[in-house]
């Protein structure tokens, strides 16, 4: 149904062509807006269902990237975002998560696309029953617009900086809101098309909803606005603070009653699908992940092998680990997430400092407290774990292990041996070693540890022509 739709955005696509970037790029659905004039035809307000039932809304999230796979949004700002956006929305009982994982798509046509290659974008990715959000460098020119036709939401990533209201906004399109100053889009409507101040036609004029004051306001102002003058001669100002107004994120804290109830309408009618998602559960995180490896300000890491690891913290489903090439992080190297308490980079630059930090997630906790950042800068050679072949299987336990105990390894090796298991620092200078004897088949090898400080080791098992390196961490 809503693929017969296909031409409105199109339209609007070409006569901005040649337009200067514009806030937003919404143009609401004929069918969308009858829904909504319809809905408030027979409105009665419900105070029922205000602040009492919490929804939950499944977003599919697509970072969007170049060809070569540069320019991802940055995902430090992402969850923060996410945490902001449900702040915004708190007064509506919408608790918006992150549906599955992220999808990252290298597609330099869509990073900065024109309106047909974001319908193509949209038409390609969409996920079904969920809100498509896709973060691209430049969405045809604006900072963000809903796409009625296709059923998504674009927004630029300099228009999803921490502070900012745009993802708010084009949700409030997502589900069936106009701008504030609706019918003004393309030009001056006639008098009795303007809403009064009066409010005796603000059922059937603009956005329709009668909390919502006259705003003649279509471009980007910040509050106060000019005053303006309706047709009855009566001078107002535009209410600034409504995120379905143009005016600057700053001024913007509210939906209006009316508008939310609107959108619960929408979500409880033509959207329910989205709510058939089993619920997800929030949980108690009380913990920041502690750093562990490598320590701060290491040096001489490896570039194809660096393990970085923090303690796991309890209700955490998952880590954003980020690295980036500066103390602000602005500039990312890697943005992970993982289930895993550790990650193994491996593809680091040489002799390059990077910074990293951790935050834990759950699917309805993307607010939690980042970890500390450290720093470590890689040498310029390789660890030769990726090319020894002498064992199957070798694992190391327990991990962290602790200074002055014992770890044990656990192998499965063709053939038998004699050799040396030694301890390294993570410079790579030796710190114990121990004769080993290797057997053909299933085995394992109790190894001592020194009083060592925290930090990461490896274990180097050697014969006489090879030799492999595992990775552990000692804590005290
Ligand atoms: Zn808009």
């Amino acid at each position: 149904m809503r693929k017969l739709l296909l031409f409105i955005p199109l339209i609007t696509g070409l006569l901005s062509l040649n337009a200067q970037t514009q806030y937003c790029g919404t143009l609401q659905a004929e069918e969308d807006m009858q829904w909504l004039r319809n809905h408030q035809q027979n409105y009665v307000p419900n105070e029922d269902n205000r602040g009492g039932t919490t929804y939950y809304i499944p977003v599919k999230v697509h970072v969007v990237g170049s060809d070569e796979g540069t320019g991802y949004y940055n995902l430090s700002y992402m969850y923060t975002q996410f945490c902001e956006l449900n702040e915004h929305y708190a007064a509506t009982g919408f608790q918006f998560y992150i549906y599955g994982d992220l999808d990252y798509i290298d597609n330099t046509d869509y990073y900065i696309h024109d309106w047909f290659d974001g319908e193509d974008m949209m038409d390609n990715n969409n996920v079904n029953d969920v809100v498509n959000i896709y973060f691209v460098s430049d969405p045809a020119g604006n900072c963000g617009y809903f796409s009625p036709s296709d059923d998504g939401v674009a927004v630029a990533k300099s228009c999803a900086m921490p502070g900012g209201t745009t993802i708010a906004h084009e949700f409030g399109h997502f589900f069936s809101l106009p701008h504030t100053f609706y019918g003004w889009e393309w030009g001056t409507p006639d008098d009795n098309d303007q809403e009064w101040v009066n409010g005796d036609n603000c059922n059937f004029t603009a956005d329709g909803f009668c909390d919502t004051p006259p705003d003649y306001l279509p471009y980007r102002w910040n509050c106060p606005g000019p005053m303006q003058t309706d047709p009855n001669g009566e001078t107002f100002y535009s209410d600034g603070t409504y995120y379905m107004s143009y005016s600057n994120d700053e001024c913007t804290d509210k939906f209006s009653e009316e508008q939310q109830d609107a959108m619960r309408a929408n979500l409880l009618g033509p959207r329910n699908d989205m709510l058939d998602f089993p619920a997800p559960t929030y949980v108690d995180i009380t913990e920041t992940p502690v750093l562990l490896a490598p320590e701060d300000m290491a040096t001489n890491t490896y570039m194809n092998y660096t393990y970085i690891g923090w303690t796991a913290v309890e209700g955490a489903t998952q880590y954003h680990l980020q690295l980036a090439y500066n103390s602000t992080f602005s500039a990312v190297a890697f943005d992970i997430v993982t289930t895993n308490n550790y990650y193994e980079a491996r593809d680091l630059l040489g002799d390059k400092k990077y910074y990293w930090k951790v935050r834990p997630l759950a699917p309805l906790n993307t607010c939690e407290p980042t970890s500390v950042s450290r720093s470590f800068t890689t040498g310029n050679s390789f660890s030769a774990i990726a090319e020894t072949t002498i064992f199957d299987h070798l694992t190391v336990f327990p991990n962290p292990a602790k200074a002055g105990g014992s770890v044990t390894l656990s192998y499965r090796s063709s053939v038998g041996f004699d050799g040396t298991a030694a301890i390294l620092d993570i410079t790579g200078k030796q710190i114990s070693q121990q004769n080993i004897q290797v057997i053909g088949g299933a085995g394992s090898i109790s190894v001592t540890l020194p009083e060592v400080a925290e930090g990461l080791y490896f274990i180097k098992l050697s014969d006489d022509n090879q030799s492999e390196l595992i990775e552990f961490i000692v804590t005290q």
